[in-house]
């Protein structure tokens, strides 16, 4: 059953928020690393938008490339098991890499992307993520950059989704079944 038009959507993080902070952010990866030795790579589909921002507030870079992990189907639970279904197409072997990435929840993702990225022969692989949820993590991540801590709540927009529905909203909300909506 499609229950979507019972779900509901609470702004957590609106458009203003999001171009403020992701310009700080870019101002603090420029200031970390070398951008134009760098080759940033996208993790799809989740860090699209914020990545397309977040690049053009970097001064340069090498290259820019995409790979796609997949975790979560439809749900909202973690599976547990990270495969990589898109690889990046430049070689990475002896570059710098810039992971970017929408959100660490438990941290599988982000740490199989980085590992990968690393087998490959990187020679310094960084992540910058957009959200954190501290709370949940079950391995290790250092990120260079973070845009916003949030509480253990489902996040959508701004990229990401919930069954590919709601990447292209330009604001994070959390999303609520639709049980305790308010019927007026
Ligand atoms: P992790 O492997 O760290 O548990 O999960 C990271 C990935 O799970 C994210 O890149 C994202 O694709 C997805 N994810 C985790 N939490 C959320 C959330 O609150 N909302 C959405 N839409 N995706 C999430
Ligand atoms: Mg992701």
């Amino acid at each position: 059953m499609d229950g979507h038009d019972d779900r509901r959507l609470d702004v957590l993080i609106t458009a203003e928020e999001l171009a403020v902070r992701v310009a700080e952010m870019a101002r603090q990866t420029a200031e970390a690393i070398e951008c134009r030795e760098t080759i940033a790579v996208v993790a799809l589909k989740g860090g699209l938008i914020f990545a397309s921002d977040l690049v053009r507030h970097l001064p340069d870079l090498r290259a820019l490339d995409f790979v796609q992990a997949r975790s979560y189907g439809a749900q909202t639970a973690p599976s547990g098991e990270v495969r990589i279904v898109r690889d990046v197409e430049t070689p990475v072997a002896g570059k710098d890499v810039l992971l970017i990435d929408d959100i660490l929840d438990t941290g599988n993702t982000s740490a199989t992307l980085l590992d990968h990225l690393r087998a490959q022969g990187a020679r310094t692989v960084e992540l910058v993520t957009l959200l954190d949820k501290p709370s949940r993590r079950q391995v290790p991540v250092e990120p260079l950059a973070v845009g916003f801590e949030v509480p253990d709540v489902f996040v959508v927009g701004y990229g990401m989704d919930f069954a590919e529905r709601y990447r292209h909203l330009p604001y994070i909300a959390s999303l609520e079944a639709g049980e305790d909506r308010a019927k007026t």
